[in-house]
This record gives C-alpha cells, structure tokens and sequence, in this order.
C-alpha cells in the first residue's frame, strides 16, 4: 500500500516499453507503477517516479524491490525461475506465478504441456544431438524448423532447417555454443492470429477479440483488430482455447496466445504471459486496454470490459530506419498531426537503431482497408520521415 495515496503497489520486473505503458494506465486508477529497471535510462523510468535500478538475474535486488508491493508482475519473461521461486516463498504475490510462466519461459515445456492439455500443436522434438534433428526431417519432411527452448524473441532463435546438411551444420553450431534446442514442424500458414485474455486469482477470465498479426521477417509489424474475415466460429474457438489455457496453466494477468491459421485449422505457437505486442491497439481501440486489464487481474479486481471502441483499429509498429533520419522526431509528430489528426502515436523514448521497436501507432475507424493505410503511412512516417506515397508535406 502506498500510505500517500492508500492505493496498492504493484511493482513491475524490467522497465522497458510494457512498463511504461502499464505506468500510464496505473494512473488513473490512483496508482503508480512502481519498476525495476536495469538502467535509468529504460523507457519506463523515464516516467515513472518509483524506479530501483537492478537486474532481474540478482535475487538481492529482486527482494528488495518486492518490499512493500502489493503484487509483483513481468515486463519480460527473463527472470529465473529459482528466482521466483524464492520469492513466492517468502511470502511475495507474484503474478503470473513462477509454474506458469515457465511455459513462457521455455518452449518445450510449453509445448509438452500443450499436447498433453489436447491444444493444436505441430509435431516436436527435442534435440540433444544432430541425430535428433535428422530423424525429425526424415520423419515429418524438410523443411523443418529448429528453435531454442529459451531466450528467443522476435524470431531470433528461430532457424529454417532446408536440408540435411544444413541441420547438421547448424545444430552443430548451436549446440557447441550450448544452446537448448527444439524442433518442429513448418506450418503451411496462412496467417498468424493472436487470441489475448486476462485471467484473475478469483478465476474471472476476459477475451478481447481475436486479431491478425502481420509479420515481415519474423517481427510482427502491424495488428489488426478485429482479424479480417474471420468467422464467429473461428473467433470463439481461440477465445475459448486461449481462456482454457490461462485457466489450465493458472495464469493471473495477461496471456498473448500466438496462433497460426491453417487449412486444418488453428496451431499454437507461442504464449507470452504478461501485456503483448499485439494488444496494444487495446489502448484506444478497447474500453479496457491490456495493461489496464493486467493491474485489474494482479490485483484480483473485477475484469473490465473488452469491447471494441471502433469497428476497426489497427496498430503499427514504428521500427528504427536504416540510418536515422535528419528530421527530428519532434518535427516527426508535428507533421503527423498535420496529415492525421486522430492517429495516436506512442513513442517509448528509445534511442533509434535499425530495425528497433522505438514506437507504435494506432489508428480507429470504420472500414479496415481505410485504417490499415493510414496506420502504414503513419508508422512509415515516424520511422523515416518520408510519406511512402509521396505526400508532400508542403
Ligand atoms: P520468437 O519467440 O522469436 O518470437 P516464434 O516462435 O514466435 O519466435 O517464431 C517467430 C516467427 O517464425 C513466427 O512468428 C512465424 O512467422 C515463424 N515460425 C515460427 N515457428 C514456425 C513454424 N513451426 N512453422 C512456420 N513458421 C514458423
């Protein structure tokens, strides 16, 4: 409890952009977010006032900043599970508990359980040595594809296997640099959704419709809500799918399920356990965002509401252009605003590097087609100060 304002404290590991975020829906529920960041320099501490500067692999800090809070939730899943372990012991709320987020943590045991729990998951292996991975590729056809258990994101820690000699050269690899490898069979997609839901301790559960999420390169560069042609059926089914798995893996917080369509059906590919990339349209674009819905869930508060504010919202990721652009990121905005007035652009103040998640914008309207244009341009635009229709600012 905080004795200022007699609200709780929910104190969040990692400072990066989901901390901010959850800072700034923690507001107007009287509350602060309070972070553990790993430099003073991380985007949420640069807005929020509570910040200890630590490392979420050193259980001294990672006690220290427990003190005093009322539930102790994710930016990542990166903290060790011994870590959280210790925690729980000693009488810390920690929300989504150490047994859950295992299954976040690492990709085997998540698809273990998965099959297990009867979830559509492709065909998977672990892989001790080449041999395992060959057998795999004989088994279920080239390609295939190699994955490490732990410590990917972003499609880093993802390798397409082409051939038998290509598995073999780089499980080889991979494994001499002591990587803990999976592999799986490479879905025939026709696209990937996401199913979000929020899960609280009391066991109420919430589903914000299912979105498509538009990949380029193994990053996830926009989101589409809700998923374009997607039946009602369909919709439910991920919904009730993703709401079992949270109340199976008893998850408390947010659960991103990430999914493939396919012509058979809907695969699992990932779950992340705490606010997800594709769910930040949920700030506008939902009556209740995902970082509100998360400090509701750690907090066992009823769950809000999660429908949609507009028939069509989309979120685009600002990535980091090649070589930074001469136009500052201040003249950046104004000009967005000039062209577009209703986007609504959040900048997580990261310095910009190639490539970089540094922002996303969301823009709401009637007709999805419309929207999705204007969110491309937009993100386009923040990102390099060029309109890639050749508008001219002048
Ligand atoms: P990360 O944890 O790095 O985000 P993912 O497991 O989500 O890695 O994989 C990144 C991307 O690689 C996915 O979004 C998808 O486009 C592609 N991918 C991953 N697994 C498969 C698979 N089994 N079949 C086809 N494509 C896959």
């Amino acid at each position: 409890m905080d004795h200022r304002t007699r609200t709780p404290v929910v104190g969040m590991i990692g400072g990066g952009q989901l901390a901010r975020m959850t800072h700034q829906a923690a507001i107007p529920l009287g509350q602060s977010l309070k972070v553990l960041a790993a430099s003073p320099d991380d985007p949420a501490a640069l807005v929020a006032p509570t910040v200890e500067v630590g490392h979420h692999t050193d259980l001294s800090a990672l006690t220290t900043f427990a003190q005093g809070c009322d539930a102790v939730t994710f930016d990542h899943e990166h903290v060790p599970a011994e870590h959280l372990r210790a925690l729980a012991a000693a009488g810390v709320a920690v929300h989504p508990g150490p047994d859950a987020l295992l299954h976040a943590q690492d990709k085997l045991v998540m698809r273990r359980k998965l099959a297990e729990l009867g979830a559509p998951v492709p065909p998977f292996a672990e892989v001790n040595e080449v041999s395992d991975a060959l057998e795999f590729g004989a088994r279920y056809g080239w390609p295939c594809v190699l994955k490490t258990a732990r410590g990917g994101y972003d499609g880093k820690g993802v390798w397409v296997l082409n051939t038998p000699e290509g598995a073999r050269r780089t499980v080889t690899e991979l494994l001499e640099a002591g990587a803990v490898l999976m592999v799986e069979q490479r879905v025939a997609l026709r696209r990937e959704l996401a199913a979000l839901v929020a899960r609280s301790p009391f066991g109420q559960g919430g589903a914000w419709p299912l979105v498509e999420t538009v990949q380029s390169e193994g990053i996830c560069v926009q989101v589409l809500a809700p998923a374009p042609e997607a039946s009602d059926a369909l919709t439910q089914q991920a919904q009730d799918l993703a709401l079992k798995i949270a109340e199976e893996l008893g998850v408390v917080g947010v659960l991103a399920v990430e999914l493939f369509e396919t012509e058979q059906g809907l695969v699992v590919n990932e779950l992340a356990m705490r606010p997800h990339n594709s769910g930040h349209w949920t700030i506008e674009g939902s009556r209740t965002s995902q970082f509100e819905q998360h400090l509701h869930a750690v907090l066992d508060y009823p769950l809000g509401s999660t429908t949609m504010t507009a028939p069509a919202v989309v979120m685009a990721n600002v990535l980091g252009a090649p070589t930074e652009p001469r136009m500052s990121v201040d003249e950046r905005m104004h000009h967005l605003f000039a062209r577009f007035p209703h986007a609504k652009p959040h900048l997580y103040g990261k310095a910009e590097r190639p490539g970089r998640k540094i922002g996303h914008v969301t823009l709401l309207g009637d007709h999805m087609a419309e929207v999705r244009h204007e969110a491309q341009l937009a993100a386009y635009w923040l990102a390099h100060g060029e309109w890639s229709d050749g508008y001219s600012v002048h």
